[in-house]
């Protein structure tokens, strides 16, 4: 496994409404360490809302509203990132995408190679989705199914959701404390994949169901998904830098 697609949700990246500066400092520690061992890392962040939301209390339940704190927090979470990549020596670099640019064979082949030249030359990309233009993930998803699609579209051979839950559990164990957690997972049904979205975050928009249609999406076309906890990052280091599954669920067929 070469190329991984890291997506961290809003919900992981944010504290008592601003971005917390120490769980991002950790995301950034494991992508330094696995650049070491020579994996090519694609970073898709949330976050650009909540960090905009700390700047200018604009209404979040209005669409529009959620497109300004994007443009005025997008910035200042590069901005983060690239100081706290700085301390690896390491650059960064901004992606900003829209479903539709995907939909397009030009555009993505456009966006792969301007990817395929920044992995080379060991500058993370940082992909979130163009708000200002798209707000379906916005709406619903939390780029989620974006982070599916970058997966697949530029040739990575696994997604990495790094969520506020530690795994795919058989029911929601934020409801149920028998719920017991997958370690690995192969196709969902369509019953699952059909239920309602749900969240329990005000930034986090996706649930557990936009993660369960990016791994069917990503079963589909010969990728794997691993979801693991995006609060303690013991499980994904323990299984990205040393094989070793503590904990999370691999979806794999
Ligand atoms: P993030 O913001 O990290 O992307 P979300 O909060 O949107 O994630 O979605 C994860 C939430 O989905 C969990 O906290 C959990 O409450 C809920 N959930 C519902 N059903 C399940 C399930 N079967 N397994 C795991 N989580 C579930």
């Amino acid at each position: 496994m070469k190329r991984i697609v890291i997506k961290v949700g809003s919900h992981v990246l944010t504290e008592n409404g601003e971005i917390s500066k120490i769980r991002m400092a950790s995301l950034v520690e494991l992508i330094a360490s696995l650049q070491k061992i020579d994996k090519e890392i694609i970073l898709v962040s949330s976050g650009a809302v909540s960090s905009g939301y700390t700047q200018l209390k604009l209404d979040k339940s209005f669409i529009p509203n959620k497109q300004a704190l994007a443009a005025i927090g997008q910035p200042l979470l590069l901005r983060m990132y690239q100081e706290k990549f700085a301390k690896y020596d390491m650059l960064c670099s901004q992606i900003l995408l829209t479903a539709s640019d995907l939909d397009s064979r030009k555009r993505t082949e456009h966006a792969k190679q301007a990817i395929e030249v920044l992995l080379a030359n060991k500058v993370v990309p940082i992909i979130n989705e163009n708000d200002v233009t798209a707000t379906e993930e916005l709406v619903f998803g939390d780029n989620d199914r974006l982070s599916a699609h970058v997966t697949y579209h530029f040739d990575a051979d696994m997604l990495v959701i790094l969520s506020d839950i530690s795994g795919y559990y058989d029911k929601d164990p934020n409801k149920f404390s028998n719920a017991v957690m997958f370690k690995e997972h192969g196709f969902l049904n369509d019953e699952t994949l059909s239920q309602e979205y749900s969240a329990n975050n005000e930034f986090a928009t996706g649930g557990i169901v936009t993660k369960l249609q990016s791994a069917q999406f990503l079963l589909e076309n010969g990728k794997e998904m691993f979801l693991a906890s995006g609060f303690d990052l013991s499980d994904i280091r323990s299984f990205l830098l040393d094989g070793i599954q503590k904990g999370g669920t691999l979806f794999r067929i």
